[in-house]
């Protein structure tokens, strides 16, 4: 199959979040499998920047907005041997510190950078002779692209052939934007209704994906679940439920290439679950790194996130004395202003016990994957938690707060039979969390069972094999699909 994977952001170019491993990953993962992937993403600073081979294909790209041409060009550059990667460059929108904003919040024309994306990846295939089967899309950034298919390119015979699939990695964030954007999107008023991409008075970008793709994806079964209820759905659960026999819970697999103990570029000492000596020397470098007192037999809890109100940061505030009256804390993180000034503030009342670096750093992140005892997933929801696969397979053990994906991929150990995988807790509360910390660290301290526990996370296997499967079947029911008739909220007027 010919599939063209769209997404904001994609490893190894340019990463904040899980989306860019998944985007990354799968594309990887596709083009094993034989399938002919090309991949489009917004041509950021970062990657301008990166030492990437990249240069210009085609002709100039002229999309059409309300009250001026804007211009843009398309970069070529590549993942491996064979996957194209087409950059979508115009430096006023995408040249510029960050990918959605900064620490003080969003940019404020992100609706026009985003249509701006969409409206230039379909152009773009025009400037190619790539005819894809499948378009993938990722998250409420590429949400028009459906539409498009379906309303301004309907009668273009080079899209008649295409389906779509799209993948909702957080749904709590849609892409919502005032109506004055409406003319942006060059759509007729028409589809400002609640049928189409009105949302409450505002536009929603990640609606018009859900009503107008073939096929809708989400990033773990517990999550597509979750996604249709009222706690979880964030306004989208009607719609959701509308469309549930469309609707795949996949979770999202793990790229063993990069998240591999034996072979990780970033740890100081490598290891497996045949030989698992050399995590002692990974944690031992991880308290010297954060300056933190020697305590091999004290735990070391290890936290890396975006920096958000999901990731159940205030409950780690609130629980800095207990953690540090039970071991030592590692935090890397990034994000909300506010979340990092109070993760900042965790050093200041233990600075013995606690180190902290805000920031985005990829080997940071696999040191103290590598380094930690037991890995903090406090999150009030969590649709996938790829932190937590990569935990298990360093063999430090999840505390997981039990939703969305962490969920399905956590059992709790039970020292009874020796089965489990971790610990989690159910209510979002410092009770809770603080009593699993407590009974983590005083297995910690029985050397036996915790080993078996490391063990039986190291045996875990979470890769792309299963999940890409999945896909690549669903990547089939969209093709067998007539077009337009995968959305089914509303029936669409052939
Ligand atoms: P989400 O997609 O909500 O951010 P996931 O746990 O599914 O959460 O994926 C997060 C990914 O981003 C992981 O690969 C994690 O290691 C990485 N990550 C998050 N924050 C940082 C950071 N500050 N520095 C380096 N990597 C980070």
């Amino acid at each position: 199959m010919n599939i063209l994977m769209v997404a904001s952001e994609m490893t190894p170019f340019v990463k904040t979040g899980g989306l860019a491993d998944v985007a990354g990953s799968l594309s990887r993962e596709m083009e094993k499998r034989g399938h002919n992937i090309k991949a489009v993403l917004p041509y950021y600073r970062t990657i301008k920047d990166g030492n990437f081979q990249v240069k210009p294909l085609g002709q100039r790209l002229k999309i059409k907005m309300p009250d001026k041409v804007v211009e843009g060009r398309i970069m070529k550059g590549r993942i491996g041997a064979n996957i194209e990667v087409w950059f979508i460059k115009n430096d006023h929108y995408y040249d510029r510190e960050g990918l959605y904003g900064t620490a003080k919040g969003d940019y404020a024309d992100n609706a026009e950078r985003f249509i701006f994306f969409c409206r230039a990846t379909l152009e773009s295939l025009k400037e190619t002779s790539f005819e894809p089967d499948i378009i993938h899309c990722h998250d409420w950034q590429t949400g028009l692209i459906p539409v498009y298919l379906n309303t301004l390119f309907k009668d273009d015979p080079r899209f008649a052939g295409i389906r779509t699939v799209f993948t909702i990695h957080n749904v709590a964030y849609q892409g919502i934007f005032p109506p004055s954007e409406m003319p942006l999107t060059g759509l007729g008023w028409d589809l400002f209704t609640p049928e189409g991409i009105e949302f409450y008075g505002k536009i929603n970008l990640m609606k018009g994906g859900i009503v107008y793709s073939d096929i809708l994806t989400t990033v773990s079964k517990n999550y597509a679940r979750q996604i249709q209820t009222g706690e979880y759905g964030c306004g989208l659960e009607g719609l959701l439920k509308a469309r549930q026999k469309d609707l795949y819970g996949i979770l999202n697999g793990v790229d063993y290439d990069e998240w591999d103990p034996e072979k990780d570029r970033f740890i100081i000492k490598n290891y497996s679950r045949r030989t698992p000596g050399g995590k002692k020397d990974c944690k031992s470098s991880l308290l010297k790194e954060f300056r933190l007192e020697p305590a091999p037999e004290a735990p070391l809890f290890g936290l890396v996130s975006r920096l958000a109100e999901q990731k159940g940061i205030d409950l780690i505030a609130d629980t800095i004395d207990e953690i540090s009256s039970l071991g030592n804390l590692v935090i890397l993180g990034k994000g909300d202003e506010s979340y990092e000034n109070m993760v900042a503030h965790l050093i200041e009342k233990h600075p013995q016990k606690v180190g902290v670096r805000i920031g985005f750093d990829e080997a940071l992140a696999h040191r103290i994957v590598a380094g930690s005892d037991l890995f903090l997933v406090p999150s009030r929801y969590e649709p996938c938690g790829l932190n937590v696969m990569h935990s298990l397979k360093y063999g430090t053990i999840p505390i997981v707060r039990a939703t969305g994906g962490p969920d399905d991929i956590i059992s709790e150990f039970n020292p009874d039979t020796g089965k489990g995988n971790g610990f989690k807790f159910y209510d979002y509360s410092k009770e809770e969390f603080c009593s699993k910390l407590k009974i983590a660290a005083t297995l910690y301290r029985e050397k036996k069972l915790w080993r078996k526990l490391v063990q039986n996370a190291l045996s875990c296997d979470f890769g792309w094999k299963e999940p890409a499967r999945e896909y690549e079947k669903l990547y089939r029911k969209a093709q067998g699909r007539r077009r337009g008739t995968g959305a089914g909220f509303p029936p669409l007027q052939e």
